[in-house]
């Protein structure tokens, strides 16, 4: 008899498994919406033609692959720093912002989750309602508590905003709100910038830290810049922010775990602190972080030529999105003749549409159409063609009805 158990078999990762199902089903009409990972329109996936340059310049580089310092690459810790806060940013010449390399946007988010766990005890993190479904785990396994704000309307399938800024005024002061930069995962609703300034007072009258995840910056509107007004924002009222970037979507880099914490402090010196802590943080858990996509991001932001190049690749995918937002809209408007309004869709942005159909109906799409999806009603539009739009509406208006 093993030793192992009483170890019981863990369920699988609601998101990651659902490619592991699709792959299992041999229809051939099947299609995998669950992932949030981009495709061509042959939904094949795709490396950026800039990363494969910034790729090729290494290797003739030919750089070693000493440790890296526990805190990353400094030519990338630099870049991602601007890239999030602008190049201008006093912060940055002021030298306010912590920033360490992360394993990818997960592993940032933990950093920052055990940063909050080890200072700021019996601290609550509020995270929005829904959210993607690894900010739990990530809070679990931290020890940091949680609860959750209203932010999802199913009646208007829009934000609640009303419900929002009360579930934040109502959280103990001090508490972390985290908040998606852009194109929240997974409803694809975003505030408006004038609903933005009115989180940020509630935050700062009740003087909480606003922790930002932001995993799809160029991703929501095809602007880098555009994509990270939010963050700006808040770090522009003089405010202490925690922020988490991700190169999985905007560069493509899903497997190189390339990424960042940033914490915006209010003086240099805390700044040099804090950095000294989530260091301390990241020691045992993985010592220091991989080179390789650290090296193509630097390579890439800090060259003027690479990044025009990066900007037009990320237009081109943020515009396959929206087209096939587009076309989705509009089968599943001319298919559907109960006058179900479906502008819900084109108002959603970034690389999802949360349908709005239920754990039941989301059996039906997948037992019945072989389309894989989340069960929160969340498809990756990333993962859709033009050509199979069609029928992705009649699964969807056969599964709500
Ligand atoms: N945060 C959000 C909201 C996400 O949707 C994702 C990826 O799906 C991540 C963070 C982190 O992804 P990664 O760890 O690949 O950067």
């Amino acid at each position: 008899v093993s030793r192992f158990e009483g170890i019981t078999m863990a369920p699988p990762d609601p998101i990651l498994g659902v490619s592991e199902a699709f792959k299992a089903d041999n229809h051939e009409l099947k299609l995998n919406l669950g992932v949030g990972a981009y495709r061509t329109e042959e939904l094949q996936p795709y490396v950026l033609d800039v990363v494969k340059k910034a790729d090729k310049l290494l290797l003739e580089k030919g750089e070693n692959r000493e440790y890296l310092p526990i805190e990353g690459l400094a030519a990338f810790n630099k870049v991602t720093a601007e890239l999030l806060f602008g190049v201008d940013n006093p912060v940055i010449r002021q030298q306010r912002v912590a920033t360490v390399q992360g394993l990818s946007g997960t592993g940032s988010l933990r950093l920052a989750a055990a940063l909050i766990e080890r200072y700021f005890p019996g601290a609550k993190v509020l995270i929005s309602s829904p959210t993607w479904g690894n900010h739990k785990n990530i809070f679990n396994d931290a020890r940091v508590p949680w609860s959750e704000y209203r932010y999802y309307d199913p009646k208007t399938v829009g934000l609640d905003f009303e419900g929002m800024i009360a579930d934040i005024k109502a959280a103990p002061e001090g508490s972390f709100i985290l908040l998606h930069g852009c194109a929240h995962n997974p409803t694809g609703i975003d505030p408006t910038p004038e609903e933005w300034r009115v989180i940020a007072d509630v935050i700062q009258e009740k003087n909480h830290i606003p922790f930002f995840d932001i995993a799809y910056q160029g991703f929501a509107s095809g602007s880098l810049d555009t994509d990270a007004a939010s963050v700006r924002m808040f770090v522009a009222r003089g405010m202490e922010v925690i922020a988490a970037q991700s190169y999985s979507k905007n560069l493509g880099l899903y497997a190189e775990r390339i990424g960042a914490i940033n914490v915006v402090c209010s003086s240099p010196e805390a700044a040099a602190r804090v950095k000294s802590q989530l260091k301390r943080i990241a020691r045992p858990m993985y010592s220091n972080p991989p080179v390789h996509g650290a090296r193509i991001v630097a390579n890439i932001v800090g060259d003027s030529a690479l990044f025009k190049e990066w900007n037009a690749e990320m237009e081109m995918m943020a515009g396959r999105i929206k087209n096939v937002r587009h076309k989705l809209f509009d089968s599943l408007s001319s298919k559907d003749k109960s006058g179900k309004d479906w502008s819900f869709v084109l108002k959603q942005i970034g690389m999802f549409s949360f349908t709005g159909l239920n754990k039941a109906q989301c059996d039906n799409m997948t037992n019945k159409w072989h389309v894989y999806m989340i069960k929160d009603g969340r498809i990756s539009l990333a993962g859709l063609s033009l050509a199979k739009c069609e029928y992705l509406a009649d699964a969807i208006i056969d599964s709500y009805h």
